[in-house]
């Protein structure tokens, strides 16, 4: 079988979540010291120093088919940190998040669900060989009474040595179109994908300047040979791979999210050519880091599948978070710490985050006011960190927004105390909302 990787789909970060949009970092300097603030991250100084020990270790390809456990009370961090992590990594090293509930799904089994977030976390830098053609352009011929089907032109491009004519196929006439090629522009063309990228100007039409605008970039003509070899590199997740070659849409459903079960021979094949190019040199693996988030919603069937998958060789980092205390291992009548079997988190290394003081409460929220961008008084400031500690962290953050509005409202660009008061009193928090939830219970239906 060929085993095709095509699309060069760059591994994407986690989608950002909106609530942790102000974390850039883990905040440590070069030391592996954390500072009180830096990056968005506030206090919890042991934890972030604990994860950079990580973030060293997974940088240096020493780790893999580790498993960490984030562990502390609601709204400490630890998704916060695992964000943190994720940025300081970088766009070359994968980082996949999930909710364990997630897991559980109509259309795949859990095991299914469990192994493809494995392997949306392993990265496979592939490099290989493609030729390039760089030069300027001197003619565009598209024949345009071809209607449909295929497309057919032709492309005369040279350097300063040398004039070629090229024959056009419908993906660079597309490309040609897409980025808007004149004669006069310097263009370069990937002979194995056939996409187009205009590098500028040429330099001899200096004169269309004022045609072309003052944001042109105007660029020498290439010299010498039209065609160069050249290394490129890119990197896809061994998801990705089983994905293209498991159906016959192949690469389209990877846009459609919609993969299905994916037969276990397939990744067994994926998995023998990915060691063969290794060998080669051709391919390099990058372990990356996957999260579970709310990891007690686990059962006793996931946990031992994520025992087994830890062992293999292609295996990421998986970090777990949890707020639970000894709490039942869902699917058994066994009760255990975080709900996780002891066998798993013997191996595991754990990072305890700890409840914030009233400053570092005050701190975030500010952080969390000038990422929202909006203007907060010190008093209504005090009075929502004061809100945090009785109620929630959570909560006071969603509070930020609502009481802005409550003060646009009444014309006033700076949330006041005022403003806090009212939301405080048109949203209930959690605890409120049991006691409301008690008090009325009889008008409730059962
Ligand atoms: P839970 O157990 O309820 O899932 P959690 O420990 O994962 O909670 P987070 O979701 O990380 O908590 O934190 C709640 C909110 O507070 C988020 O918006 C997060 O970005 C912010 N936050 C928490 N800790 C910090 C911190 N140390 N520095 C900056 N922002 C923080």
């Amino acid at each position: 079988m060929s085993i095709s990787v095509t699309p060069q789909k760059q591994i994407s970060q986690l989608e950002r979540v909106g609530a942790h949009s102000h974390i850039k970092g883990i905040g440590l300097d070069e030391n592996l010291e954390a500072k009180q603030s830096n990056e968005g991250m506030v206090g919890q100084l042991k934890a972030r120093r604990a994860i950079g020990v990580i973030l060293r270790m997974i940088q240096a390809g020493k780790i893999a088919g580790r498993a960490i456990l984030m562990s502390g009370p609601p709204s400490t961090g630890k998704t916060a940190i695992a964000m943190g992590l994720a940025q300081s990594l970088g766009n070359d090293t994968p980082f996949v998040s999930i909710s364990a509930s997630e897991v559980f799904s109509l259309e795949v089994s859990k095991t299914e669900a469990l192994l493809q977030a494995l392997r949306k976390s392993i990265g496979v830098r592939i490099k290989e060989d493609t030729e390039i053609i760089e030069g300027e352009v001197v003619e565009i011929q598209i024949d345009r009474s071809i209607t449909g089907g295929n497309k057919q032109g032709k492309l005369t491009i040279r350097t300063t040595d040398m004039e070629t004519v090229y024959d056009l196929g419908n993906k660079m006439i597309d490309s040609l179109t897409k980025e808007k090629v004149l004669a006069g522009d310097v263009i370069s063309i990937d002979k194995s994908t056939g996409r187009i990228t205009k590098l500028g100007r040429s330099f001899t039409r200096a004169r269309d300047y004022d045609a072309m605008g003052a944001d042109t970039r105007f660029v020498q003509c290439p010299q010498g040979e039209l065609q160069k070899r050249k290394e490129v590199v890119h990197t896809v997740s061994l998801h990705d791979i089983d994905v293209i070659n498991s159906r016959t849409q192949g690469f389209l459903a990877l846009f459609a999210g919609d993969t299905g079960e994916i037969k276990q021979e397939v990744r067994e094949q994926i998995n023998t050519k990915v060691a063969e190019w290794r060998e080669e040199g051709k391919a390099e693996i990058c372990p990356g880091v996957l999260f579970i988030d709310e990891v007690h919603m686990l059962d006793i069937e996931s946990f031992s599948f994520l025992n087994r998958a830890l062992e293999d060789e292609l295996a990421p980092i998986v970090i777990m978070a949890s707020n639970r205390g000894v709490t039942r291992i869902r699917g058994t009548n066994y009760k255990a710490p975080h709900g996780i079997p002891l066998d798993l988190l013997d191996r595991m290394l754990i990072v305890s985050t700890q409840p914030y003081t009233n400053e570092e409460v005050q701190e975030i929220l500010r952080i969390r006011c000038q990422e929202e961008d909006i203007d907060m008084e010190d008093t209504a400031l005090k009075r929502l960190s004061d809100i945090a500690q009785e109620t929630s962290l959570r909560y006071a953050l969603l509070l930020i927004s609502t009481s802005n509005e409550v003060a646009l409202k009444r014309k006033s660009a700076v949330v006041q105390v005022q403003d806090i008061e009212r939301v405080y009193n048109l949203f209930l928090d959690q605890k409120r909302s049991v006691q409301f939830l008690e008090e009325f219970e009889k008008d409730y239906i059962d």
